[in-house]
């Protein structure tokens, strides 16, 4: 920051307050400005938004302070993209909140064994792998064409193609009705 600057930046803030212009209180925000690496721009900024809320007689604290909250402003976006970028649940973690949802909302045994039968084979629908959850496929935004996980297998995958009590092992499970899908 040159002294041109650091007068400026203290000339704005007189405009707002009217205090009085004194060669020490520029050298003494020179210092503050050096001290916490304002940037013209960011201390100039500072000053605007300081005046947008608050009646408090600006100090050169302020400055820094509100510098440092707008320094960190675009952290979260960055965070934001990293979680948008993660791998999708694991397939155990998926099946484990699944059954953490089926007890709570009390499903029966007999609701959710076919349902943990359904997960073993491949979706004819999606065509998601035996023990991989449903996927379906992100129409819009930034992750357009992504496949994600959903909560409920797809109805096809759910229908049982042979009863249990008659099905016999070795036998192929799909029906004709299945694989003409
Ligand atoms: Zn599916």
């Amino acid at each position: 920051m040159t002294e041109d600057e650091i007068r400026r930046l203290y000339a704005l803030a007189m405009a707002y307050d009217n205090r009085k212009f004194s060669e020490a209180n520029i050298t003494a925000w020179w210092e503050q400005a050096e001290r916490n690496r304002w940037s013209y721009d960011e201390a100039r900024e500072a000053i605007h938004a300081h005046h947008a809320t608050s009646t408090e007689f600006l100090m050169p604290a302020h400055i820094t302070g509100l510098i440092r909250q707008a320094r960190r402003q675009p952290a979260p976006v960055a965070e934001l993209e990293q979680l948008a970028s993660a791998e999708p649940a694991e397939p155990e973690r998926f099946q484990a909140l699944v059954a953490e949802v089926a007890d709570r909302l009390g499903w029966d045994r007999d609701r959710t064994t076919p349902d943990a039968d359904a997960m073993s084979r491949e979706c004819p629908h999606c065509h998601s792998r035996p023990g991989r959850p449903c996927v379906r496929q992100i129409a819009r935004g930034h992750r357009r064409g992504e496949l994600v996980p959903i909560a409920n297998p797809h109805p096809s995958r759910l229908e049982n193609p042979v009863p249990p009590n008659l099905r016999v092992v070795g036998e192929p499970r799909l029906t004709t009705e299945e694989n003409q899908r």
